[in-house]
């Protein structure tokens, strides 16, 4: 479009940054590095440190948790074809498992095709509870806990006028009563806007310098007091077409379809079926630095909200014989607080994702999430799941029976061929060619 040595300003080529990539696999881990700089704007020691195969200093991580004596590293892959919104990701994925980085751009890239994903996150409330016990009158003190709700509020805001600095704050109180073997109690919901963080101690300081007033208002005693990961009113969903020509034609698509539906009556299929969803959400939530366990608790609860355990997905054909499929889960992430802000890696994940908000975070997960499990059903209808992951798989088993160095491929790929992706084999295999 524009003619040799004609000046191109620097926000069309911002403009002009596309996620899009056939071949980032044959680049080689600076290849990819040295792309993933170029897309984020990272300076030369940031892309460094992205190489960096040991980045948590010792004193780093002694800071993180206790009684520390090493380091446990995952890979970091990039999962490249993202457009959400319209706008171009490149993904940071942190994981061991071998084929979900390449399956999530798989399917990124069919989206393309039709525009890619939408996905919109709800506003960012979490929840807070305290558990109410020893009251004569229970129906009585959640009256009197609702009649006091402006005076709850401001005490629970004054706890943090950070929060409430950048927009947030305790919204709402609301009041049940729970029948126990050990009599009524009372449960008393705070419901906070965390804004930009995930939101567990900002909700938990409230809800603990709530404790007293709910005391002196009800004439019980707070037990518990922390916020639940069923945080069923900050949910993310995201959808996306997937043209019946990408997936197979018309055929793959009744075949997907006949799949989800398998998952939406059986619940053993179900948890596979969210188990694939987990892949993809998981190694962002981690790459991010993110809490991965506060999100499978609310992921699953919310999966069976119903009373029912259910796909946390649903996919359909539409009137033209595409693919239409729609991932809806609560995606409590944040970009301020936790390792986030601390661990670098995490750190530089966010930087290469440039989102701006915790929410714009969490609608680039749950597309990762419907992305992963497109890959996963589509596979599974189709041609299987084990060609394309014993492929990488084989690689795994080639390392951990010894081999190294051009060994790994070459044992690899004898297995692949020969269709026995074992250990024994490997060792066979690799036997063979040492002693050649
Ligand atoms: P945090 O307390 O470290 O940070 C949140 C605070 O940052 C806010 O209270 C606010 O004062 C401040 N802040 C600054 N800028 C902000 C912005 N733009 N938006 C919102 N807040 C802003 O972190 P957190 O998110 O409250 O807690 C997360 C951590 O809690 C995670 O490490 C998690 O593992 C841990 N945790 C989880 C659970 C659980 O899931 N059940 C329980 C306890 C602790």
């Amino acid at each position: 479009m524009f003619a040799a040595g004609f000046y191109i300003p620097a926000a069309i080529i911002r403009r002009m940054k596309t996620s899009e990539f056939s071949g980032f696999y044959k680049l080689g881990v600076s290849g990819r590095a040295r792309e993933v700089a170029e897309f984020a704007g990272l300076s030369p020691e940031e892309e460094k440190a992205l190489q960096s195969f040991s980045p948590l200093d010792a004193a780093t991580a002694d800071r993180m948790i206790e009684n520390v004596v090493g380091c446990m590293p995952l890979p970091l892959g990039i999962a490249v074809n993202f457009r959400i919104n319209g706008k171009d990701y490149l993904v940071p994925m942190a994981i061991e498992e071998p084929s979900v980085v390449a399956a999530a751009s798989n399917s990124a890239k069919m989206a393309r095709a039709k525009g890619g994903f939408t996905a919109r996150a709800m506003p960012p409330l979490m929840i807070g509870q305290m558990q109410v016990i020893g009251l004569k009158d229970v129906e009585g003190a959640v009256r009197r806990v609702l009649a006091e709700k402006k005076r709850l509020l401001e005490l629970a805001n004054a706890c943090d006028p950070v929060l409430v600095k950048f927009g947030g704050g305790a919204r709402d109180v609301e009041a049940r009563v729970i029948e126990t073997n050990a009599g009524k109690m009372l449960i008393v919901h705070l419901i906070v806007d965390v804004r930009d963080a995930m939101g567990a101690n900002a909700v938990n300081t409230m809800c603990e310098s709530l404790a007293a007033p709910v005391e002196e208002i009800t004439g019980g005693n707070v037990l518990l007091k922390i916020l639940t990961n069923l945080a069923n009113m900050r949910t993310v969903k995201a959808s996306a077409t997937f043209a019946k020509e990408a997936l197979g034609g018309e055929d793959a698509v009744d075949r997907i379809v006949l799949a989800y539906q398998f998952a939406a009556n059986d619940i053993f299929r179900a948890t596979t079926h969210n188990k694939g969803i987990m892949n993809g959400v998981d190694a962002v939530v981690l790459a991010t630095g993110n809490d991965w366990r506060a999100v499978e608790a609310g992921a699953h609860a919310f999966a069976s909200i119903t009373g029912r355990y259910k796909p946390l997905t649903i996919f359909w054909k539409n009137s033209d014989g595409d693919l239409e499929g729609v991932l809806e889960m609560p995606l409590a992430v944040g970009l301020v607080g936790g390792a986030t802000k601390t661990h670098p890696v995490a750190k530089l994940a966010v930087k290469i994702l440039g989102v701006k908000t915790a929410g714009e975070l969490a609608e680039v997960i749950a597309s990762v999430g419907l992305a992963q499990n497109l890959a996963a059903i589509r596979a599974l209808a189709t041609e299987g799941i084990q060609r394309g992951h014993m492929g990488l798989h084989a690689r795994n088993i080639a390392i951990a029976a010894g081999a190294t160095g051009e060994l790994i491929d070459k044992v690899a790929a004898r297995m692949v061929e020969e269709r026995k992706v074992r250990a024994d084999r490997a060792k066979e295999i690799l036997d063979e060619l040492v002693k050649r």
